[in-house]
């Protein structure tokens, strides 16, 4: 069975107190609660926090995860932060192509592979987002655009190195806006992922990949979207800031 992911993309937000008291609700909240034993926590906080995740996340459920990567190995890179940066704090996963960073930074497909690269010759599980904008929907071109972003940031790898990866289904128009796609509108686009996938890599790849949604997911519709057979969990923002929401949306399996 496939794994559920549930993943908090703190983005920049929290100072390093506020950060420390959020992981330390999580970890109580996590103490008091039994989830799913298929279902694994991983939280993003921002690059400067990620050595305290990692520690506290020792004695803890969650796994801990990065919002960012650098496309290069090493060197003369002012500001960057590399791959074998995060594999020496531990760091389990990282979100790559989130459309944050697409919009705003001109990360493109080739910059997204170049980061997978990066994070599986470390060890690191990337999350590779993936979505339309507004206008895509509106003009029906949602599937399309969803497979040239799937194909050309993944599908050189192989099927050894697909299977450590994470897809992330995040509607543009859906994140921090309160919009959530419907269910159906998930599970359309979860299924053709998938299926691209399969016609690719095979039934096991497939299979065994765990697809996320992301958009406005809260503990109100958590449920709904997660009871999608094609939905193996969610990557979430705003409600990952706290940690009761966050608590109540890894329980909604
Ligand atoms: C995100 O940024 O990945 C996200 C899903 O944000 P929100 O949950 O706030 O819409």
């Amino acid at each position: 069975m496939r794994k559920h992911i549930v993943a908090g993309n703190w983005k920049m937000n929290k100072t390093f107190e506020e950060a420390e008291e959020l992981i330390d609700n999580l970890m109580t909240a996590l103490e008091q609660t039994e989830l799913d034993k298929n279902t694994l926590m991983v939280v993003c906080p921002p690059f400067p926090y990620l050595e305290m995740c990692s520690e506290y996340s020792e004695d803890s459920y969650f796994m801990p995860g990065a919002q960012n990567v650098s496309d290069q190995e090493s060197g003369a890179y002012t500001g960057e932060v590399s791959a074998a940066m995060l594999q020496s704090l531990e760091i389990a996963y990282c979100i790559v192509g989130h459309s944050e960073r697409r919009a705003y930074y001109g990360e493109t497909d080739a910059i997204v592979a170049a980061k997978v690269n990066q994070l599986l010759a470390h060890d690191i599980r990337p999350i590779v987002c993936c979505g339309e904008v507004l206008e895509e929907r509106e003009a029906g071109k949602q599937l399309e655009v969803v497979e040239r972003q799937i194909r050309d940031g993944l599908f050189h790898l192989t099927a050894e190195q697909m299977g450590e990866v994470v897809i992330a289904y995040e509607p543009v128009w859906a994140i921090g806006t309160g919009k959530t796609a419907t269910p159906e509108q998930a599970q359309e686009i979860h299924a053709h992922i998938r299926n691209l996938v399969k016609k690719q890599y095979g039934d096991k790849v497939a299979d065994d990949l765990s697809i996320l949604y992301g958009g406005s997911c809260k503990p109100s519709n958590a449920r709904e979207i997660f009871a999608q057979p094609d939905v193996d969990g969610g990557l979430i923002g705003g409600a990952a800031l706290k940690a009761d929401d966050f608590m109540a949306i890894a329980k909604a399996f």
